[in-house]
């Protein structure tokens, strides 16, 4: 193939699965991000021979700097250096595979560089997706979701006349604690909310899935991508991850995308769209599987799908006040400073109490809403 990709947070879960598609289709690769982790960036540039690559961290990327002197690609720090591997020239297409709001600026870089973008970066979307839209509008450029969702609506909506589109149905495994009461997800331990029943995934998002915040971010990102309002986003429960999400029509016909759960899939197609190619994907053999099942999600017990919603409908600063609150409060989780229970109540609360929730959408307001509800919530 002759497409030129830049991948941003090629270290994590998302990269290294992009990586396997370049891998696997002679995909070139222009520049390589990470935070910090610098043994795997560096075995990435010695395989992809990136022309930049670029660390967050300015002692790691310095250390990464010495480790690639004899090589060829020039090595960047910091955020600039994100940044400047966002409009690294060469490429044509940025996947956007960092966690966390941390993505918006890039994911803005990109775009004013006329790069096509993979995003499965949702952060950027939920707290700036009026911001990146009108971007992608004022740039021509054209926007791929890779979130295994959106992309199975995407892949729906081909061959669909505008006007056509009902609702979303957006799948939801469930995560880690399906059907549990309140009281049983009062005393969950960290290792408990990181084993997810169906994908392996960084440790954000599958703490997301077990408070079914990712959901709720994900009905705020399907919202950006396909024009829809909240009650045309239905969210469904379906534990087995075979139907990775499902359109409705006018005329109540219903289109699902199915297949293995493995995000090489939604990945390869954000960058070869509209072609079809060869996949290391298992064929799906639905005789073995028998049956799916569905049910609807516990919107009481799991309380952050229905704060989501409400922001949404709120819309203005507050899906960037929720997704803030949510990254710090997940950050304290992890660090085994708060309860499980605790992130829906700082996210909660965080919504509830917002003093600039109306405030003017700019980007300066959101990157400020952000700052401060991040900073209220890991300084208490
Ligand atoms: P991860 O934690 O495994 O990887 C994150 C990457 O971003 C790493 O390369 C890390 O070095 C980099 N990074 C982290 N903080 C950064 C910062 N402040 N600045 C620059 N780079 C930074 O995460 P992941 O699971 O791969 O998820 C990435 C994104 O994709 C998230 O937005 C997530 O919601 C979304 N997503 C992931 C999956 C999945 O299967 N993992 C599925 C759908 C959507
Ligand atoms: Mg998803």
């Amino acid at each position: 193939m002759t497409k030129i990709v830049t991948v941003l947070g090629s270290t994590g879960s998302i990269g290294v699965q992009t990586l396997d598609v370049a891998r696997m289709h002679g995909i070139k690769v222009a520049a390589l991000t990470a935070n910090r982790q610098i043994d795997l960036l560096e075995r990435q540039v010695r395989e992809f021979h990136p022309v930049v690559a670029a660390v967050r961290d300015e002692l790691a990327a310095s250390r990464l700097k010495a480790a690639l002197a004899d090589t060829d690609t020039m090595v960047l720090s910091g955020e600039e250096g994100i940044l400047a591997a966002a409009r690294q020239a060469e490429a044509d297409t940025v996947v956007n595979a960092i966690v966390g709001v941390a993505g918006l600026l890039p994911t803005l870089e990109a775009v004013r560089a006329g790069k096509q973008l993979a995003l499965a970066n949702k952060e950027t979307l939920v707290a700036g997706g009026a911001v990146v839209k009108e971007a992608v509008r004022r740039y021509g450029v054209k926007l791929y979701p890779v979130d295994s969702e959106h992309s199975a609506i995407f892949q729906c909506l081909q061959g669909c006349p505008s006007g056509a589109l009902k609702k979303v149905i957006l799948t939801a495994s469930g995560g880690a604690f399906y059907g549990k009461t309140k009281q049983a997800l009062a005393n969950v331990t960290v290792e408990q909310a990181l084993r997810h029943p169906n994908w392996s995934m960084g440790a954000k998002i599958t703490i997301d899935s077990a408070t079914l915040m990712n959901k709720g971010l994900e009905v705020i990102e399907a919202s950006w991508l396909f024009d829809v309002s909240d009650e045309n986003i239905d969210v469904l429960v379906h534990r087995e991850s075979i139907i990775h999400s499902m359109i409705q029509l006018q005329d109540n016909s219903v289109i699902a995308q199915l297949g293995v759960a493995d995000m090489r899939i939604p990945i390869q197609y954000a960058l070869t769209y509209p072609e079809r190619l060869p996949s290391p994907v298992k064929e799906l053999d639905l005789a073995e599987i028998a049956a799916l099942t569905f049910d609807r999600p516990d919107m009481d017990t799991f309380e952050c799908l229905a704060i989501c919603r409400e922001a949404l409908r709120q819309g203005g600063l507050l899906p960037a006040i929720a997704n803030a609150a949510n990254e710090a409060a997940v950050q304290l989780f992890l660090e085994g400073k708060i309860t499980f229970l605790q992130i829906p109540a700082l996210v909660g609360r965080a919504v509830g109490q917002s003093s600039c929730a109306h405030e003017a959408v700019t980007l300066d307001n959101i990157l400020a809403a952000d700052r401060e509800t991040r900073q209220r919530i890991l300084q208490q």
